[in-house]
């Protein structure tokens, strides 16, 4: 928005608003562009059942090579995606693509997608959802939507009642990044979770500070409590694993075992398993 300045009463934008403003702009035609043309790719990251060490599925992470800016992550461009409503497209593209991807693997691994608040709430996304089962032929209990708190914050009713029918259709539903929202704990008690995934910021500290190992310890107590599997996000060292392993963690997600990686290299990965953490 332009400054109202002293200046004879002339508007004008300091000149760095004004750069944001350009480089906002050419951002979100870029991202419209890229929808267009189909330049959005995923990546898998595998997910390891912590006690046998075998892979039970896969979480779908977009990425975007940016002409002329180079690979940029999610976290840079989903905010935007977000504002100017295109998450919606650039979401339905994702879970589409993943539940494709997943109805060819050799085994019925599951494939977790995540999901945007600005996403769920739009009209249709249960829709969306449907129609990628119903394109891809894939089993709805293989798939598992990864949703943040903030999907959590307004219109609960409306929000429990689509994550109700979701789960209705044999969908899994997971809480991203446990622990760094604002809410309070009272969402676990009115929606059964499948699965609670532990944010990398208290696993990257494990096996150094005891106050980390306090929390994941909390954490993992809590969902056996309720009997909501855990994921541990993060993982990148065997330290972390066996600590994870000796308190109970059902699955791990990190580069210690596995970078996110393209399909194909996924699909290939399938069966072969991969080494357990030992204790
Ligand atoms: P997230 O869902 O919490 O995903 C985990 C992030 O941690 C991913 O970053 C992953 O590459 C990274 N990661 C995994 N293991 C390790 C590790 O051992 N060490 C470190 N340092 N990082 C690890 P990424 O791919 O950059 O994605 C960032 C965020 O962007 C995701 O966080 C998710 O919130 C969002 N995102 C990604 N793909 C999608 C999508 O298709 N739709 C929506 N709505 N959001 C997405
Ligand atoms: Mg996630
Ligand atoms: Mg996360
Ligand atoms: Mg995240």
């Amino acid at each position: 928005r332009a400054k109202e300045a002293g200046r004879g009463g002339h508007c004008f934008f300091a000149p760095e608003m004004n750069q944001k403003l350009h480089e906002r702009r050419a951002l979100e035609i870029d991202l419209r562009l890229a929808l267009a043309n189909g330049s959005f790719r995923l990546a898998y990251q595998p997910q390891i059942r912590l006690d046998t060490g075998r892979i039970t599925g896969a979480e779908a992470l977009l990425r975007w090579e940016r002409p002329d800016h180079g690979n940029i992550s999610p976290d840079q461009f989903i905010p935007l995606a977000e504002e100017t409503g295109l998450i919606g497209q650039i979401g339905a593209w994702a879970i589409k693509e993943a539940c494709l991807q997943a109805s060819r693997w050799a085994e019925p691994l599951s494939i977790a997608v995540n999901v945007s608040p600005v996403q769920f709430r739009q009209a249709g996304f249960y829709d969306v959802v449907v129609s990628a089962l119903r394109c891809s032929g894939l089993s709805p209990e293989r798939l598992e939507l990864e949703i943040t708190e903030g999907v959590l914050l307004n219109d609960t009713e409306d929000t429990l009642a689509i994550l109700g029918r979701l789960r209705q259709l044999g969908i899994k539903i997971a809480m991203d990044d446990f622990g760094t929202g604002y809410s309070s704990l009272g969402y676990l008690q009115r929606f059964p979770f499948d699965k609670i995934k532990i944010d990398r910021s208290f696993v990257r500290n494990l096996g150094q500070d005891p106050n980390a190992a306090a929390i994941v310890n909390a954490v993992m107590g809590m969902s056996r409590a309720l009997g909501v599997r855990a994921n541990a996000e993060g993982v990148e060292f065997k330290t972390q694993a066996d600590l994870l392993l000796s308190q109970g963690c059902d699955e791990v997600q990190g580069y210690f075992f596995a970078k996110p990686m393209p399909s194909e290299a996924f699909a290939g990965l399938i069966g072969m398993g991969l080494p357990v953490a030992q204790s």
